[in-house]
């Protein structure tokens, strides 16, 4: 039988943990490691208690790569599936490559210190992974993930040539507090107090990012099941490598939701400095403000009984097929409490570690196969399109005219 190896037992690996148990007949005999060992025996107990599927636990320091090492060894994984914090990226790919196991994450690597994230050093070990005969699957969470599927989904099924591509990012849900964050404050508010960045090509063809103050650009879009909400413009990483694998893009832009309860102690926390990464002198004590702000704001494992709502997510895109213009508008609703009560988590780490666990049963199945380091666009979309509809993320495809579209403010 074959054996999967969890690392990170947040809201996501517990998601994962559940949907792996769930597809036990993939996934063999599965092991959940962390930080925090009573974290993962919680959830084992969880998932115990909800499919009967025992799940082993183990204690494991990600930032260590001989850590990494012993414990891939003694699980005997075929596969790592890492759902800890795009901190452990890098060494958790070493371990990987040390070991020969094929590699799955959610989220791209991110340096502590400097708040950028991009592919770089993950794609920059593609030949070592091929030399290992290994695989590498990076970003298989559902934006990155889901979203790349869709747009390739769209490429092979609706366009000869995409133009344009906007992902729209809604989440309509509601935890009851005035400000909290779905998922890592860390992480979550590094992204959107940064600086929006899209991508397009100069009347000369080349394809250069343009930056945009934060919250610079907004848009109101009607999702549908949702209705109409505000949505700014973000940098998000699955740009970075759609517009190297999408053919004919002439302009690629991310758009999240965001209430105005959120912005305004978002506006007012930044303006306090709350939000900097620069370690502060506090009576002797060196404190980064934004890892105390984390400490205050409620844990996002906590939200999940309380969130009420949906989100949706998807990709609207426009260019031609067969000589004719035309747009496709494909996105993805999710119910909070709906995801909860299957398998206690809330939408956001329902949403992400579903596909988690889908790319991870395509590598193991042999369905996505590859030696080297990949994303999600450059394979197959149509088993992983099944799947989404069979393991509890169904989507949907509207067909537009090619000037039509669902914003409520053009
Ligand atoms: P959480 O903060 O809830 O969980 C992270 C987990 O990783 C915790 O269990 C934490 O342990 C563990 N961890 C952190 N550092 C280490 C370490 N050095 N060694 C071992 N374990 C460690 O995050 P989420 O579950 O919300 O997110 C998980 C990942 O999913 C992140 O990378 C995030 O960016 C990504 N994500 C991707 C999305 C997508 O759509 N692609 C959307 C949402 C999230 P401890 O409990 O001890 O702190």
């Amino acid at each position: 039988t074959k054996k999967t190896l969890i690392i990170g037992a947040g809201g996501v690996g517990n998601v994962v943990a559940f949907k792996c148990a769930m597809n036990a007949d993939t996934f063999g005999e599965i092991t959940l490691a962390s930080r925090t060992l009573s974290k993962c025996d919680d959830i084992a107990a969880n998932v115990k208690k909800k499919t009967g599927v025992e799940i082993k636990t183990a204690q494991v320091d990600a930032d260590s790569v001989p850590e990494l090492i012993e414990l891939i060894n003694r699980t005997g994984a075929n596969i790592v599936i890492n759902v800890a914090l795009p901190y452990q990226d890098l060494t958790i790919m070493d371990a990987c490559l040390e070991c020969q196991v094929d590699y799955l994450d959610t989220a791209n690597y991110e340096h502590p210190d400097t708040a950028s994230f991009e592919y770089k050093e993950q794609w920059a070990r593609d030949a070592e992974y091929r030399k290992s005969n290994i695989m590498a699957l990076l970003g298989s969470g559902f934006d990155p993930g889901v979203t790349n599927v869709f747009c390739a989904y769209a490429q092979k099924h609706y366009f000869d040539e995409i133009h344009t591509i906007d992902i729209l990012d809604c989440n309509a849900g509601d935890h009851g507090y005035p400000f909290a964050t779905n998922f890592n404050p860390e992480i979550n508010l590094r992204e959107v107090s940064a600086k929006g960045r899209y991508w397009q090509k100069d009347d000369n063809g080349k394809g250069t990012w343009i930056e945009t103050e934060p919250m610079e650009i907004k848009q109101v879009w009607d999702y549908p099941e949702i209705g109409p909400k505000d949505s700014y413009l973000l940098y998000h990483e699955e740009m970075e490598s759609l517009v190297k694998h999408i053919k004919g893009l002439k302009r690629i832009r991310f758009f999240m939701t965001f209430g105005e309860s959120y912005l305004m102690h978002m506006k007012a926390l930044e303006n306090v400095g709350m939000l900097s990464i620069e370690p502060v002198e506090h009576k002797g004590q060196k404190i980064v403000p934004i890892e105390f702000l984390k400490t205050l704001l409620p844990d996002p494992a906590s939200l999940g009984p309380r969130t009420k709502g949906k989100t949706n997510i998807g990709i609207f895109a426009k260019g031609v097929k067969d000589g004719k213009e035309k747009s496709v508008y494909i996105y993805q609703v999710s119910n909070h409490e709906k995801c909860y009560e299957e398998v206690l988590s809330q939408a956001v780490s329902y949403t992400t570690g579903v596909p988690a666990m889908i790319g991870a049963k395509l590598m193991l199945d042999g369905i996505w196969e590859g030696k080297g380091v990949f994303n999600m666009e450059q394979f197959d979309p149509d088993p992983f399109m099944v799947e989404l509809n069979k393991q509890g993320l169904p989507w949907k495809v509207m067909e537009l005219d090619a000037d039509e579209d669902r914003r409520v403010d053009a």
